[in-house]
């Protein structure tokens, strides 16, 4: 074989390693640390579904029950949501779909870098946009650039990640409204916002997608849902590149025993969820040497003077969270919020090292 078959576009990618966790306390991938199964009524829900569903039947393809509850969470049509492996597949399957090799993706940093990663496997061009502090992300110029540069997709997580900042819903609308082309906002955090999601406008834009997930809010990481949400032309278009069989019957089954108890799962992860932020924010506010940045989301984002000495003493102490090597991300981590317990000991921990 010749020496020139990996396509050129990843040819300059590192495998992916698995980090070595050693902590038990593991607050570095904004999971929750609530179990749907440990709800009575979730789990027998699910096994009453599991037992319903043969294993020798591929899955539905469009998930349809699964999707019709989760148009009925969101509040759109069925035929407006595609179930997907992760949002991390809808993420996927829209770079597919929309980007010709040698295209523009427009983003602001920091943020996920996924999007960056599936648009330059396909061979496109990343523009971003930089925040003007740390934190707050450039509004104007991100808006400037979307008319100027017109590019085939525009990114925004609202929240973002990794630096918590929600941006108001008229702003969002008006990056949409100043694409010609494709506009995703990424609200995989959004419950814990408390802030309406751009959904609620969905039928003005044909242009829009939102991509949503289980895995933070519901806790669901382990099962792999997530969801993209759209005018039916554009999901359909996604549509057309994903795997058949993409959602396998337990994750379906998973998310739709989640659906049927939504209500009673957020009201039970969101609110301690939101106290322990602000006890964690109240806690670090005033340390001297710490910038603790406003979050809207299920972790927070914190600058240390010394982010390998802060890693270290966390680890230390049995804490794993997640440090960054960007220049923009300098000494920051992002510290996912648990229970009170957990972040009473980071909190301990931090205010010791600063
Ligand atoms: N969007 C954002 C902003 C995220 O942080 C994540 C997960 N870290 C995802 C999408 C994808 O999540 P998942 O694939 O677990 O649904």
């Amino acid at each position: 074989m010749n020496n020139n078959w990996l396509r050129n576009t990843i040819r300059s990618f590192e495998p992916y390693v698995v980090p070595e966790i050693k902590e038990h306390i593991v607050i570095n991938a904004n999971e929750s640390p609530y179990n749907i199964f440990d709800f009575p009524q979730v789990k027998a829900d699910f096994l009453e579904r599991l037992a319903k569903t043969p294993s020798y039947h591929y899955p539905d393809p469009f998930a349809e029950e699964l999707r019709a509850a989760l148009a009925k969470y969101v509040g759109c049509q069925p035929q407006e949501v595609l179930v997907s492996n992760g949002g991390d597949e809808i993420i996927s399957l829209i770079m597919n779909t929309f980007l010709n090799p040698g295209d523009t993706l427009l983003t602001h940093t920091p943020t996920f870098d996924i999007y960056g990663i599936d648009a330059e496997v396909l061979g496109a061009q990343v523009v971003t946009v930089s925040d003007l502090d740390g934190y707050r992300r450039d509004r104007d110029g991100l808006l400037t650039k979307v008319k100027e540069v017109q590019p085939k997709v525009t990114v925004l997580c609202n929240p973002n990640n990794p630096t918590g900042e929600l941006l108001p819903l008229d702003y969002v609308e008006s990056l949409v409204q100043a694409a010609d082309n494709i506009v995703v906002i990424d609200e995989a955090y959004l419950e814990f916002a408390g802030a309406p999601s751009i959904i609620t406008k969905l039928s003005q834009y044909d242009n829009l997608i939102v991509i949503r997930t289980l895995s933070k809010a519901f806790g669901l990481a382990g099962c792999r849902v997530g969801y993209g949400v759209a005018q039916k032309e554009l999901i359909d278009a996604l549509g057309l590149t994903k795997l058949v069989y993409n959602l396998n019957i337990l994750s379906q089954n998973a998310a739709l025993a989640a659906m049927d108890y939504a209500d009673d799962i957020l009201a039970h992860n969101i609110p301690p969820t939101l106290a322990a932020r602000q006890y964690f924010m109240d806690a670090l506010k005033d340390v001297p040497g710490l910038t603790v940045y406003p979050s809207s989301t299920n972790f927070v984002l914190v600058r240390v003077p010394d982010g390998p000495a802060m890693v270290k003493a966390l680890h230390d102490a049995d804490i794993c969270v997640r440090s960054y090597k960007a220049a923009n991300l300098k000494n920051c981590l992002r510290i996912t919020i648990t229970t009170d317990e957990v972040v009473r000991k980071v909190v301990a921990v931090m205010t010791e090292e600063a």
